[in-house]
């Protein structure tokens, strides 16, 4: 059996923690010395040059517990009122604790179609980035006072993976009260046996789920495995591995007891493969010499480099690049509406600034979102 990786080979990580860890819901409040120790493991991370996100739940459970309601299953009103008392604890503690490391903490709130359509995607994505570019931690949950039955993820495990995929993480980690995959129920069984390395997701593996007994946790192993499969599609390994401990993340570098899902692909190449094959162009655009240069050279495509657009197209769309000859040179999802990439043709930073104002952007396609042919 391959080796299980090590910490060390990753260089954006997100850590899903899950509410059971962070809440005492019998004492009515967080978990603070559990929270400083995983702090600790946050800031040597980031002290060792790695982007490091935080999904975080509990606004709901640590809502409950401010607002003295009674044990019991809540109404989605009930459930979106507490999260809105309880949000506002969460990210003031998450702040704290790591900014007792110097570092700062972003709060961004999402909602399902924030990750699935593709305006609110880049945008959230752009959001996100900014933030790792300032060295900052994005503390991220679901905007649980707002989503909608049918717009809920429901679950952190799966926002977990979504988010990982959305800014091309090499690693989620999510921490629970479990410890990994056993081969079966481990309650009822005390022959079962836990599975350090799954490198495919089969129908056995899925048969091995079971239900999340935990009173706080809605994710159980079920949405767990749903969670390896968004993230091992998209190029992101992913390791469940137990919270319960301190320092949980520096516990699965010194070889602690965990369960890794190998993806077989980098997210990157992943990303790249949707944008040339899975998306139809909206339009074309033509862009000199200079610029076909640059985008060989691995840069990304900027306005000043265009010179000529066709197609009716919104922020997001795959379009086509082709050089001052008409050769096409690759594909790329594309950062502004057509009538804005208009105005923004031929034109540097500073036109841009004066046509488009504060939040116009240079770039016409991001590196990330081009695939040269
Ligand atoms: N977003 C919910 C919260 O913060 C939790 C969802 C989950 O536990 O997976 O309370």
């Amino acid at each position: 059996m391959p080796k299980s990786p090590s910490l060390k080979n990753f260089r954006r990580i997100v850590i899903k923690v899950g509410s059971s860890l962070l809440v005492d819901s019998a004492a009515g409040r967080i978990k603070r010395a559990w929270l400083t120790s995983l702090a600790e493991d946050i800031a040597q991370l980031h002290k060792d040059k790695r982007d490091v996100l935080v999904v975080s739940s509990g606004s709901i459970a640590l809502g409950r517990a401010v607002l003295k309601l009674p044990a019991g299953p809540l109404k989605l009103e009930e459930s979106q009122a507490a999260a809105a008392v309880g949000q506002i604890a969460l990210a003031r503690t998450w702040s704290e604790v790591l900014g007792a490391h110097d570092i700062t903490a972003g709060q961004v709130l999402v909602t399902l179609s924030d990750t699935e359509e593709r305006r609110r995607y880049l945008n959230a994505r752009s959001t996100i980035n900014r933030l790792l570019k300032w060295r900052a931690v994005p503390v991220i949950n679901e905007n649980d006072t707002v989503a909608t039955t049918e717009i809920r993820f429901g679950d952190n495990d799966r926002l977990g993976a979504r988010v990982a995929t959305m800014v091309s993480a090499d690693l989620l980690i999510l921490l629970s009260d479990i410890d990994g995959l056993y081969d079966k129920p481990p309650g009822p069984n005390r022959d079962a046996r836990l599975i350090p390395l799954v490198e495919r997701i089969t129908p056995e593996i899925e048969a091995m789920a079971g239900v999340s007994h935990s009173a706080t946790a809605r994710g159980g192993m079920i949405t767990k495995i749903e969670a390896a499969k968004i993230a091992t599609t998209a190029g992101t390994h992913m390791v469940i591995a137990p919270g319960h401990v301190k320092n949980p993340v520096g516990s699965i570098g010194k070889g602690g007891v965990c369960t890794w899902f190998m993806t077989p692909a980098n997210p990157v190449t992943s990303r790249k493969k949707w944008i040339a094959g899975s998306l139809e162009p909206r339009g074309t655009l033509l862009i000199d010499a200079g610029a076909v240069a640059a985008l060989r050279r691995g840069k990304s495509l900027l306005a000043a480099g265009v010179t000529r657009i066709e197609g009716q197209f919104g922020r997001g769309d795959a379009v086509l690049i082709r050089g001052p000859d008409g050769a096409e040179i690759g594909r790329g999802l594309i950062g502004y509406d057509a009538d804005e990439a208009q105005a923004i043709r031929g034109k540097g930073s500073s036109d841009i600034l004066t046509i488009l104002g504060a939040g116009g952007r240079a770039e016409m396609i991001h590196r990330d979102d081009l695939v040269l042919g």
